[in-house]
């Protein structure tokens, strides 16, 4: 189970909004208890990819975000603009090194829908999430 905050779960909204028509793209820290994760904070990221849909993060920034985080990354988190909150073949076929983590994807596809998935070896396979209380 990924258990995201309240108010994280607003700042999602809000972030994705903000960057339509864009993607918006931002990094997802916080820890393990038994099998759920939890989130502790989130990060927006510019999104520097010139294509409309598509992300890509400025690595700097990463490295940054990263090293000043309070806790780990556990997440990465998109918008998808026009279609459903499922990745990609680019997402899938990006993922590199990042197959630990999971996957956040808010579509604004008719009304905003979240969903959390999990990617490896090409396999994406969706993770039950809820919003803490
Ligand atoms: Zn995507």
């Amino acid at each position: 189970m990924f258990i995201i905050s309240e108010n994280i779960y607003e700042q999602l909204i809000q972030d994705g909004k903000k960057a339509l028509p864009r993607e918006a793209v931002g990094l997802i820290f916080g820890r393990k208890e038994g099998t759920s994760e939890i989130t502790e904070s989130y990060v927006a990221a510019e999104n520097i990819s010139s294509s409309q849909s598509s992300f890509e993060f400025d690595k700097k920034f990463f490295e940054t975000a990263i090293a000043s985080a309070g806790s780990s990354l556990i997440a990465l988190f998109h918008t998808h603009p026009n279609d459903l909150p499922i990745p990609s073949r680019k997402d899938i076929d990006g993922i590199g090194d990042w197959t630990h983590l999971k996957h956040l994807i808010l579509s604004f596809y008719g009304e905003p829908k979240l969903k959390v998935w999990g990617i490896f070896n090409s396999q994406i396979v969706p993770e039950p999430w809820r919003i803490a209380k």
